[in-house]
C-alpha cells in the first residue's frame, strides 16, 4: 500500500468524464452549427487577461471583481528569483529601472515600496560591511525582505470570470471596426469565479457566448440574436425554457437615471422593511434590489415603480420594435420588469432564459445590449449586444430531462484466437476503423467465452470471430450480440454488410 497523499480536484472544479463528455461535445457542435448559419465566427481569447480589463468592464464594485476573481501577479522574468542578501542592492536598482520603463506596474504601492527599500538597503549595506549577526541587524534585513515581497513585480492578471470584456478588447486591438459591420463572434470555454459551490454553480464553469459588435442598434439585431439562441436551445432538446425580456433604457436623466432616482425615493420609504443587502443597495445600486430573491421582500418589490413607465421615447420605441420582431420570428417571450443589469453601459434590451430541473440556479443564459462598453475600454463608440450561456447548467437540465445520449459501445469486438489470426485481426481492425467503425481489439488473447463476455459488457453490437477456421477459409464469423445470430462473410462482404446497416 502506498502511503503517499492522494490528490483531489480543487473545490468547485471537477472532471468531466465519458460518457458525459459526449453530451458536452454534442452541445458544442450544435452551437457551432447553429451560430455559423447566422454568420458568426469563432473567437478564442486567452484565459487570463490584465485584471484591469475586468475591473473596468465588469465593474469594480461587483461581487465578481471585488470577491470572486482568481488574481495573481505574473512576476516579470527579467528579475532574479531569489537574490542573496548581498545582491539585494543590485536587485532593487533593477526593479526601479523596470518600474520606470513600465515593465513593473507603475502603481503608488510599488513606488513607495521601491523608495523605502532603497533607503532600507543603505542601512543593511552598512551593517553588512561592518559584519553582521546582531539581533537588530536581522530585523533590518527582515524588514527589507518584507518590502520586496510587497512589490508587485509584474503584471496584475486574472483568470477570466466572463468573456465579453475579452471580445471587446480583441475588437479594439485588431481594429475590427474596419471590417464589415457588425462583427459577429462566438466563443466557448471555461470561466472562473470564486463562488460558493453548489448544484449548477462551480468555480470553474463553462460558457458558450456570442457578441454582435458595431453596425446599428436596429431592434432586428436584438431579435435575431435571441432567435438564434432559442433555435440553439431547441436543437439541443432543452425542455421547459422560458425567455424573459426587459428594456432598461439608457443612462440619461429622462430615462433610466430618472427612474433610478424615483426608485431610490420609493425604496427609502420602505427601507426599514428591507434586508441588509437591499438597504445597502438603495445607495449603491437601487436597480439591484429588484434582483432580490428574499421571500419577505417580494411583496414590497411588487409595489415599486416599473422602468417601462419611465423610458424615454426612443428607448420605448426600440423596446416595442424588439417585441414585434420577436413575434414575427415566432419567439415566445415573457416580459419581466425586474430583469435588470447593474452597470451603466448596459442599455435597452436585457434577457434571461431559465430551464427546468435546475432548482434555484435555473438561469441558463443571460444577455443584453451594452452600447457603451467598447468605448469604456478605449475603443471607438460601438454598439454591442451579446449573451452567455451557462453550459454546465444547460447540460444538467438536458440530463435531468433524459436528453443525454446513451453511452456508445464498440460496433465490433474482435475475438481473435491464435497467433495466426492475430495478424489478420490487426489488419481487420485497421480497415474497419478507417471505414469509421468503433472497434475493440483485445491486446491479449482471450478464451472464446471470455471474449464474448467482454464484448457484451462493453455493449458491443457485433463480435467478429477470427480463429484458425476463419483464417483458412477466408470466411469470417460475425455474431450479432443482440440476437445471437451468426453469419459467415468474406472480408469485403463484411465491410459492405456493416456499411449497409
Ligand atoms: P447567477 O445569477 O446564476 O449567478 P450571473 O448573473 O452571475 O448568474 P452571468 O454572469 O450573466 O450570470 O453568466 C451567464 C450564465 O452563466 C448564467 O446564466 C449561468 O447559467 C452561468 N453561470 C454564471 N456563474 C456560474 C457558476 N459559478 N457556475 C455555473 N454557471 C454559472
Ligand atoms: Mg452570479
Amino acid at each position: 500500500m502506498s502511503t503517499k497523499a492522494k490528490f483531489q480536484a480543487i473545490r468547485g472544479t471537477r472532471d468531466l468524464l465519458p460518457p458525459d463528455t459526449a453530451l458536452w461535445n454534442r452541445v458544442e457542435q450544435t452551437a457551432r452549427e447553429v451560430f455559423s448559419t447566422y454568420g458568426f465566427g469563432e473567437i478564442r481569447p486567452p484565459i487570463f487577461e490584465p485584471t484591469e480589463l475586468f475591473s473596468r468592464a465588469v465593474g469594480g464594485d461587483t461581487d465578481i471583481v471585488s470577491k470572486e476573481m482568481y488574481t495573481f501577479v505574473d512576476r516579470t522574468e527579467k528579475l532574479e528569483r531569489s537574490p542573496t542578501i548581498g545582491k539585494l542592492g543590485v536587485f532593487i536598482e533593477r526593479v526601479k529601472a523596470l518600474y520606470e520603463t513600465g515593465e513593473i506596474p507603475r502603481i503608488p504601492d510599488n513606488e513607495l515600496a521601491i523608495e523605502r527599500a532603497q533607503a532600507k538597503w543603505k542601512t543593511v549595506e552598512a551593517l553588512l560591511e561592518r559584519g553582521q549577526g546582531m539581533k537588530e541587524d536581522l530585523e533590518d534585513m527582515y524588514l527589507l525582505t518584507i518590502l520586496i515581497d510587497a512589490m508587485k513585480l509584474g503584471l496584475d492578471v486574472s483568470l477570466r470570470p466572463e468573456a465579453t470584456a475579452s471580445v471587446c478588447r480583441a475588437y479594439i486591438e485588431h481594429n475590427m471596426q474596419q471590417m464589415p459591420q457588425p462583427v459577429k463572434l462566438y466563443y466557448m470555454g471555461p470561466m472562473f469565479r470564486r463562488e460558493r459551490p453548489q448544484k449548477g454553480r462551480y468555480r470553474q464553469f463553462y460558457q458558450i457566448g456570442a457578441e454582435i459588435l458595431g453596425g446599428p442598434d436596429a431592434p432586428a439585431i436584438d431579435a435575431e440574436l435571441i432567435e438564434m439562441l432559442m433555435t440553439f436551445f431547441d436543437k439541443c432538446g432543452l425542455q421547459g425554457t422560458e425567455l424573459n425580456i426587459n428594456s432598461i433604457g439608457h443612462a440619461a436623466d429622462n430615462c433610466r437615471r430618472g427612474y433610478v432616482a424615483k426608485l431610490r425615493e420609493e425604496l427609502l420609504k420602505v427601507k426599514d422593511k428591507l434586508g441588509a443587502d437591499s438597504q445597502r443597495r438603495i445607495e449603491t445600486n437601487p436597480l439591484r434590489v429588484l434582483d432580490s430573491k428574499l421571500e419577505h421582500e417580494q411583496a414590497i418589490i411588487a409595489t415599486l415603480p416599473r422602468i417601462a413607465d419611465h423610458l424615454c421615447d426612443e428607448c420605448k420605441t426600440h423596446y416595442a420594435a424588439v417585441k414585434r420582431e420577436l413575434e414575427v420570428r415566432g419567439v415566445i417571450y415573457r416580459e419581466n420588469w425586474r430583469l435588470v443589469r447593474g452597470l451603466d453601459y448596459y442599455m435597452r434590451t436585457t434577457f434571461e432564459i431559465t430551464a427546468q430541473g435546475l432548482g434555484s440556479q435555473n438561469a441558463v443564459c443571460g444577455g443584453g445590449r451594452y452600447d457603451g462598453l467598447v468605448e469604456l475600454l478605449g475603443g471607438p463608440p460601438t454598439k454591442g449586444i451579446g449573451f452567455a450561456i451557462g453550459e454546465d447548467r444547460l447540460i444538467l437540465s438536458l440530463q435531468e430531462g433524459g436528453k443525454a445520449p446513451a453511452a456508445q459501445g464498440p460496433d465490433v469486438f474482435i475475438a481473435w484466437m491464435g497467433q495466426n489470426a492475430y495478424a489478420t485481426a490487426i489488419r481487420a481492425a485497421k480497415n474497419l476503423r478507417n471505414a469509421g467503425f468503433r472497434v475493440e481489439l483485445p491486446a491479449t488473447e482471450l478464451k472464446f467465452g471470455k471474449a464474448l463476455e467482454r464484448a457484451s459488457k462493453l455493449g458491443s453490437r457485433f463480435a467478429l470471430i477470427l480463429g484458425d477456421n476463419e483464417i483458412q477459409s477466408g470466411e469470417w464469423t460475425l455474431k450479432n450480440l443482440a440476437t445471437s445470430e451468426q453469419q459467415k462473410l468474406s472480408e469485403q462482404a463484411l465491410l459492405n454488410y456493416l456499411k449497409s446497416l
